[in-house]
């Protein structure tokens, strides 16, 4: 089983994520175990304060380092309350995977999701304000993942991302008729274009191939759709794709 433990101000944000879909049903057949940390709960003082403001001046608030800390800690050593099953104990917790969600880190992909779904325990660490303190990232953290070259309120979106990403391509996560291999980024590509029911809809029909039951074509038009979208919207897919190739 893969377990996440999500250290976050705002638990209650990941409830939805939990208990729809491909997520809940992953974490009641036991593929993975998802524990929310409130980062508040290794506050010292009486307010729960896990921020202060930035030495050297400046705007806003930054998280200090003696709640991630122990947090993370705490993690590390399955003393954590919360998890859906029996998870990892106290001695296999192991040190696990230790992620900041910030715009400063590599941008998130496909790939980097299929490596991370190889992890046993990952642990994700979600930003609020300005950020956290550099020594949180220089001496705790394993890698730091940004889901885009924008700026988010918080770490929690990008968390639910990374997280969906991963549990899906999870042995066992997806059902029959689910299906985690010809997507798009996964065949290098962007994904051929899907059609059901009904054959017509406004008089927008289904193009005839797909109706012809010759799997050889389908199999052929759907991979020139695929490559024809993917030069459109994007191109440097295409490149990688063939640089790929010649290297093999
Ligand atoms: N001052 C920070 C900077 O410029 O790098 C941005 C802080 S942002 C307002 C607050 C938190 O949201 C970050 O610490 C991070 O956890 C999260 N966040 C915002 N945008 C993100 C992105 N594109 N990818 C991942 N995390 C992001």
């Amino acid at each position: 089983m893969t377990r996440f433990d999500i250290i976050t101000v705002f638990p209650e944000l990941f409830a939805g994520v939990l208990d729809c879909g491909i997520i809940r049903r992953a974490r009641q057949a036991g593929v993975v175990d998802v524990r929310l940390v409130n980062l508040r709960d290794f506050a010292k003082d009486r307010h729960k304060s896990v921020d202060d403001r930035p030495f050297g001046g400046g705007e806003g608030m930054v998280f200090m380092p003696g709640p991630l800390f122990e947090a993370v800690e705490s993690c590390q050593s399955g003393h954590v309350a919360g998890g859906d099953a029996a998870g990892i104990g106290a001695s296999d917790a192991g040190k696990g995977e230790v992620v900041f969600l910030t715009p400063q880190g590599r941008i998130w992909s496909q790939e980097m999701a299929e490596e991370f779904a190889t992890f046993s325990h990952l642990i994700l660490i979600c930003g609020r304000y300005e950020g956290v303190d550099q020594r949180v990232v220089d001496h705790l953290v394993d890698r730091e993942v940004s889901i885009g070259d924008y700026i988010l309120t918080g770490g929690e979106i990008p968390a639910m991302a990374l997280l969906d990403s991963v549990v899906r391509l999870l042995p066992g996560a997806l059902g029959c008729g689910e299906s985690a291999v010809n997507e798009s980024f996964s065949t290098g590509l962007l994904d051929y274009p899907q059609y059901t029911r009904p054959a017509e809809f406004r008089g927008y029909a289904v193009p005839d191939v797909l109706l012809s039951g010759d799997h050889a074509k389908i199999e052929k038009w759907r991979r020139e759709k695929a490559l024809e979208k993917t030069k459109r919207v994007r191109p440097d897919l295409v490149d990688r794709c063939a640089a790929r190739n010649s290297r093999n």
